[in-house]
């Protein structure tokens, strides 16, 4: 038996996986991890996989960087952890420094605050509560939000009221907020007009339900997890336009997109919009540690100092345990210091171009419905539809040494941004053979 038959044993008997049905789970074979270096995964039995979705979209130097390992076991020697409830520690001041340095920039709103979490759906519910609690600060509660039709913001309850993904959200609507839906600009099932579909849209919903609606939540640029659906920045102008017009905050969730993902340090940059509320993970540690964050803007903290002659204290009620714990900032202190350093950003935009031009004659291909990609990001839809063809395409990869993992049948490239030109060649020439393996 190899190592990794009886690994795969000891997990069944043990394990319940995330996003995985069981009843199938062994039968397709999954991958044993046990090493990693750069962009590449090494399992068990010493099989090296080329890491194509940087571990679920969260590496950005590779792994095993020696200034991520070492920034994280300085701080190791110094400080494991500390609350951030009633005490503050150095790293977290730092690297609330950092992130507001780089945020997204605008005279108003002005992003100056940083708000941790855990992951991307804890730091959604905080500013979901944020943008609630600001409403009746301010004026009026406000409990609606406006959200996205095939959104993802994550997997809490909040996250998933705000979601509009069927296969992931359809079964607890009985249980979530109320919300309204708004079609996607990134919707191809709209037709070459989505844009101006879904901008109509939001701009009569607005219209008519404005003063309920505490905050607009979108992905900016580009839905991911629908399938990497990429859209016009109009839409994003039209909805930081109308959050201003209406008094609702304006939310953009950049736990995919953050970190260099598009070509640009934040999503948001491509349309020149700065949101009320920016929230941010995945990329955030380079992929080692949990950490995510909210940005907040100037106004929207100052709501929540208390002022003589409140009845009720304005404070944020809401935080973890590990909230803002020292190795996770210290991680993420690292990885940005080197993506500043190295300008990885840059290094993502040309990686993504490179990726554009050797999907080129992927996209010609019969199997291949539609290439899309906004800088890394990257999903290659493919057909016939609704026979796991995206699955298979994923396995049949994974026979040529790289690992990736389907949207339903939408094949997603996400490699860690500084990939190099013949891993990126190796990439590309799996997916091809792949395809033509399967799609055939
Ligand atoms: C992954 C993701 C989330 C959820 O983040 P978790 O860390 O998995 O909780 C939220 N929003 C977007 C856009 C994401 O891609």
């Amino acid at each position: 038996m190899s190592a990794s038959a009886s690994w795969i044993a000891r997990d069944a008997a043990a394990v319940w996986h995330p996003f995985t049905q069981h009843a199938t789970w062994t039968a397709d074979d999954p991958t044993v991890v046990e090493r990693a270096e750069g962009p590449w995964l090494i399992d068990v039995d010493g099989r090296r996989h080329l890491d194509g979705v940087s571990s679920l979209w969260t590496t950005t130097l590779g792994h095993g960087h020696p200034e991520i390992n070492a920034a994280i076991a300085a701080q190791l020697a110094k400080l494991d952890h500390s609350t951030f409830l009633g005490t503050t520690h150095t790293p977290g001041i730092e690297l609330s420094e950092a992130l507001i340095a780089l945020a997204p920039k605008s005279d108003d709103p002005e992003l100056t605050k940083v708000f941790y979490a855990g992951d991307g759906s804890s730091a959604v519910e905080a500013a979901l509560k944020i943008a609630y609690q600001y409403s009746a600060q301010t004026g009026h509660p406000r409990s609606r939000f406006v959200r996205l039709e095939h959104a993802y913001h994550g997997d809490t309850l909040g996250a998933v009221a705000v979601g509009g993904h069927e296969l992931f959200h359809e079964a607890y609507r009985p249980l979530l907020l109320e919300t309204i839906g708004v079609p996607s600009p990134g919707d191809r099932a709209l037709g070459p007009d989505r844009g101006a579909v879904a901008d109509a849209r939001l701009r009569s919903v607005m219209g008519e339900h404005g003063d309920q609606v505490c905050a607009i939540i979108v992905e900016p640029m580009v839905q991911g997890a629908a399938g990497m659906l990429d859209y016009d920045a109009e839409f994003l102008r039209t909805a930081r336009e109308l959050a201003y017009a209406t008094g609702a905050l304006l939310i953009f969730d950049e736990v995919a997109t953050g970190f260099g993902r598009t070509g640009r340090m934040w999503a948001a940059e491509h349309a020149g919009v700065v949101p009320d509320l920016l929230v941010c993970g995945k990329g955030i540690t380079g992929g080692y540690l949990p950490l995510s964050a909210v940005l907040a803007a100037e106004h929207v903290y100052e709501a929540f100092l208390s002022r003589p002659g409140d009845r009720a204290p304005r404070t944020f009620f809401h935080g973890h345990t590990y909230t803002a714990n020292p190795l996770c900032c210290a991680a993420a202190l690292a990885n940005l210091r080197v993506m500043g350093e190295q300008d990885v950003v840059g290094q993502a935009a040309r990686l993504g171009e490179r990726l554009g031009k050797l999907l080129e004659p992927v996209a010609a291909k019969d199997g291949v419905v539609e290439v899309r990609r906004l800088g890394t990001m990257i999903g290659v839809e493919v057909a016939p539809v609704g026979d796991r063809t995206g699955f298979r395409v994923c396995q049949a990869a994974r026979d040529r040494g790289v690992w990736l993992r389907p949207l339903s049948d939408t094949v997603v490239l996400m490699p860690p941004l500084t990939l190099g030109e013949t891993e990126t060649e190796f990439l590309v020439d799996a997916l091809d053979a792949a395809i033509d393996e399967v799609c055939a």
